[in-house]
């Protein structure tokens, strides 16, 4: 009997390329990664494109895409080759063809050349009876000749795999021993009469040569793991150790889906959360540690993960709790992480191009220093930080509406705000925050109204840090030339 032999840890993560990689998928793609890296075990993506019609290399490159965002390196994969591969399902047929071959030669499968006529009647006739439909068996004891006969008339056939009598024991890592009675099963096919395999029957054979230990994934597949076995004990394979992780409920109790919101990694990373982030709270949906520790660092996260650890209760998703992560990381963040962040944002604006100068860099770290924890996402670091790097501030429409056209006109009181800052020696935060409450008290109304004025006048917009720290960082040229800008726009 053929023996594969389990002797280091290899986890595999399988999608389908039907779609983009989502939560549910990217959680078991953590846990698999986390799991190997723990053990210093290898990671392989194998990816599972036998459905022709769904499956396209889009999506392929998009999950590859999604799972290098994350951090989720491979071992061996597609674009990794290894002593495995191939690692693309569709180029594996070769193999699928030798263990199909095997198995008919060993009679633990068989030729069914039953039309779709003949199954249909056995269905109708099982609906008849009010009995749950399995195949009837009906060519599980043709002769050797009838089947040559048979195959000299090209009649199509698919292949089944026999069913032998007794139970099957999963005995999983997460849910525990489960039993399953094989009578449930009936002789399912494993050959389509194309000559394509099914899922069921390339997983195990892909499991089994490419040596993979443990098989940790949704509970989705539960129902498919007792054919698996029997599928193992038919090949003489050895078993890997089955960890089923639970499902993903969103807030209402209900399979995670889209009418939750955004569930797929790439929306993500477009909404700007980091992935660092992103990574922490995939690995809190359905993992903890006995302290019910939130937060993680990538290597802390590997350190502490065992399967043992995973719950065999459904998790919840709360994307609040990940926007909170995300803004827990920022502020852990080093500063030349915080700066790689920043730099994306200013670039991908436009606002900085070909790398930053000195002076650049040096005002970016005071802006970021200035902005402190206000970030959630990346787009908030280009809101908080933006005017600091633009040339020239456009005023939105509805900015100038609701600030100059009507009320109080703040225009000639800028214009005196302006005059006196020119004129300061010593332009620091207390000279400037003397003016511009000076300036309030003339005119009657509140210090903070004034101070966003200035606000808007200097950022364009209506957020940023402490307005006097945000002029001091402007310094006084920019300062001084942004408010004449507006007094001589809307003055004239
Ligand atoms: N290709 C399967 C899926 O995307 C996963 C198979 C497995 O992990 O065994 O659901």
């Amino acid at each position: 009997m053929e023996k594969n032999k389990i002797t280091d840890i290899r986890v595999r993560f399988a999608p389908s390329p039907t779609g983009h990689l989502h939560v549910g998928g990217a959680r078991t793609a953590l846990f698999n990664w986390l799991f190997a890296r723990h053990h210093n075990g290898k990671f392989i993506l194998r990816i599972e494109d036998t459905d022709e019609e769904r499956s396209s290399a889009e999506n392929t490159g998009e999950i590859i895409r999604s799972l290098k965002w994350l951090g989720l390196e491979w071992d061996e994969g597609p674009d990794k080759p290894g002593e495995y591969g191939p690692y693309l399902q569709s180029e594996r047929n070769f193999l699928y063809k030798k263990y199909i071959e095997k198995l008919l030669a060993e009679d633990k499968a068989y030729r069914c050349f039953c039309t779709q006529e003949e199954l249909a009647s056995e269905k109708t006739r099982a609906e008849s009876e009010k009995r749950q439909y399995r195949y009837s068996g009906k060519c599980s004891h043709l002769t050797d000749e009838e089947i040559n006969s048979f195959l000299e008339q090209k009649r199509p056939y698919v292949v089944r795999l026999r069913i032998p009598k007794g139970e099957t024991v999963l005995n999983d890592v997460i849910r525990g021993r489960i039993e399953f009675k094989n009578e449930i099963f009936d002789d399912f096919i494993i050959q389509k009469s194309s000559g394509g395999v099914v899922y069921n029957f390339a997983v195990v054979i892909d499991d089994a040569l490419m040596n993979i230990s443990h098989v940790i994934r949704g509970d989705d597949h539960i129902s498919n793991t007792p054919k698996q076995i029997i599928m193992y004990e038919a090949l003489g394979f050895s078993l890997p150790v089955f960890a089923h992780v639970s499902m993903i409920l969103g807030g209402d109790g209900k399979r995670l889906s889209k009418r939750h919101g955004a569930v797929s990694v790439d929306q993500y990373r477009d909404d700007g959360l980091f992935p660092e982030a992103v990574v922490n709270y995939l690995a809190l949906l359905g993992w903890s540690t006995s302290d019910s520790r939130q937060f993680f660092h990538l290597n802390d996260l590997i350190k502490a993960f065992s399967l043992e650890n995973i719950s065999s209760n459904p998790a919840i998703f709360d994307i609040k709790k990940l926007e909170w992560l995300s803004c827990e990381h920022w502020k852990l963040f080093d500063r030349d992480l915080k700066r790689k962040y920043a730099v994306e944002c200013l670039t991908s604006a436009g606002f900085v191009s070909g790398g930053l100068s000195k002076d650049e860099i040096e005002l970016l770290d005071k802006a970021l220093a200035l902005v402190g924890d206000r970030i959630k996402k990346t787009g908030d670091i280009l809101i908080q930080i933006n005017f600091f790097f633009k040339k020239e501030i456009n005023y939105p429409e509805n900015i100038l509406k609701k600030y100059f056209s009507s009320g109080t006109s703040f225009l000639e009181v800028l214009d005196k705000i302006v005059n006196s800052m020119e004129q300061l020696e010593n332009f620091n935060e207390i000279e400037i925050e003397k003016i511009v409450k000076g300036q309030a008290a003339l005119l009657g109304i509140k210090d903070v109204k004034l101070m966003q004025v200035i606000r808007v006048v200097l950022t364009g917009q209506e957020i940023s840090a402490g307005i006097f720290e945000t002029i001091m960082l402007l310094g006084k040229n920019k300062t001084v030339e942004r408010i004449k800008n507006i007094v001589r726009k809307l003055g004239s």
